[in-house]
Formats: structure tokens, C-alpha cells, sequence
């Protein structure tokens, strides 16, 4: 065991090496950057943009960037960066409120919490589990919510079974096609696929807390329209 001299001269070592990561968000940048096109902001984009502002000079990302849109309609981004630091925080400190320019955009470095990314479990598609900690029997289909591999959702789904006898006759999605038909997302209930970076779900992936007050309002919606269905039934 290591004598308290020894624990001390440890930590201010590590304080100077740059062993933790400080966790740092960009908003105001544009989400479609590039002069009269919807092409969309990228990781490489924002390492480029980085690179080339001299605030992050001796700054080394410890990830890719992630890049989420404000909200479904806006044309804004907002930008996590995880960055290599010395313990104390000493390079997010220098970098926080500092602003620079994206285009004509003035975009600000603001501190983030550190709030690693939310698991969506590829079994059942629902957030706050990983595929490996999945506690349902068999699999759920991540476009159609029904108990169905994803991979076999043309062979199993109806919408993409021919039907002669309904008018217009429904024609068989064709092999290897995406089915084109609506989706129900088993979190929202939107018309997208469970792990689309559209759903609310996907877009609070890093907000723990969004995850856990949804899933929360969801269960007390379905809580509530069971005892109206009861309430229903004794009243009549
Ligand atoms: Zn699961
Ligand atoms: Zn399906
Ligand atoms: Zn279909
Ligand atoms: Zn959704």
C-alpha cells in the first residue's frame, strides 16, 4: 500500500497529464453549412471547422463530433465535443463562452454535463438498456413494433403481403426493397423507424433524464387510459 506522500505526489501528477476528458457543446453553428445545398453537417466538417479556429489549437478531440439538429424544423445544430484534459478541467475552462465564426454564423462553446450516450437496445428498440441486458423473449421489428426480427419484416408484416381482394390490391413489397409503407416508432409512436435520428427519442440521446421523465409521462398515459377503459366498463 501506498504511504499518504505517495498518494499526494500520484494526484498532482495526474492533474498535469491529460487522463480525463471535458465534455463541451457548440451551438449556433448551421446544421446545412454548405452555401445553397441541404447537404448536412458532418463530423468531418466540424473537425475541419475546428482545426482551423485557433481557440482549439492545442486541443485534441477524444471523439468524433456529434452533431444533433436543434429541433425537427430548425436549420440550427448543436455540436457535442469530447475533449482530451488534465483533471482539473483546465482546457474546457479556456474554451468555455469562447465564440467564433462558422460562415456569417457566431457560434459559442458552452460546457456540457458529461452525459454519455443514452443505449437503444437492438432487440427491443427501447432506450436505457443495452441489447445485451434485453429482458424480452424474442425480438421486436424496429420499423413495425411487432414481434418480428427487423431483417423479416417483409416476410412477416402484412402491409407488405400482396392483397387482391382490397381495392386498390396491395402488391408485395419486392425483395431486397425497403418497405414503403408507414412505420410506428415502439417509443414515440411517430411514423419513422425506432432508431431514426428523427424521433424526439434519438434526438435526447445524450439527455438521461429526458429518457427517464418520457418514459415516465408514457407509462402514466397508458396507466390512466386503462382505468378510463375500467371506469368505462363499471359505468355501464
Ligand atoms: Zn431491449
Ligand atoms: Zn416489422
Ligand atoms: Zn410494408
Ligand atoms: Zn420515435
Amino acid at each position: 500500500m501506498k504511504n499518504a506522500n505517495d498518494i499526494n505526489a500520484l494526484q498532482v501528477e495526474d492533474s498535469r497529464l491529460p487522463k480525463s476528458k471535458s465534455y463541451l457543446k457548440i451551438i449556433g453553428i448551421p446544421y446545412y453549412p454548405h452555401m445553397n445545398s441541404q447537404e448536412k453537417l458532418t463530423s468531418s466538417d466540424v473537425e475541419t471547422i475546428l482545426k482551423q479556429n485557433h481557440i482549439f489549437d492545442n486541443i485534441s478531440l477524444a471523439s468524433r463530433p456529434r452533431i444533433i439538429k436543434v429541433s425537427p424544423k430548425s436549420d440550427m445544430a448543436i455540436v457535442w465535443i469530447d475533449i482530451w484534459d488534465v483533471q482539473s478541467g483546465h482546457n474546457a475552462k479556456l474554451l468555455i463562452n469562447r465564440c467564433f465564426n462558422v460562415g456569417n454564423n457566431i457560434t459559442t462553446v458552452r460546457g456540457a454535463n458529461m452525459n454519455p450516450r443514452v443505449p437503444q437496445c437492438k432487440n427491443c428498440w427501447k432506450w436505457g438498456h443495452s441489447t445485451f441486458s434485453c429482458r424480452i423473449q424474442g425480438a421486436k421489428c424496429v420499423k413495425c413494433n411487432s414481434p418480428h426480427k427487423s431483417e423479416h419484416h417483409r416476410e412477416f408484416r402484412w402491409c407488405c403481403k400482396a392483397n387482391a381482394k382490397i381495392n386498390p390490391p396491395r402488391l408485395e413489397t419486392k425483395k431486397g426493397e425497403p418497405c414503403p409503407h408507414s412505420f410506428k416508432c415502439s417509443n414515440c409512436k411517430g411514423d419513422h423507424q425506432a432508431n431514426s435520428n428523427i424521433c424526439p427519442f434519438w434526438r435526447h440521446c445524450f439527455n438521461r433524464e429526458w429518457h427517464i421523465k418520457k418514459y415516465a409521462e408514457i407509462r402514466e398515459n397508458r396507466s390512466q387510459s386503462i382505468c378510463s377503459e375500467v371506469n368505462g366498463a363499471t359505468n355501464q
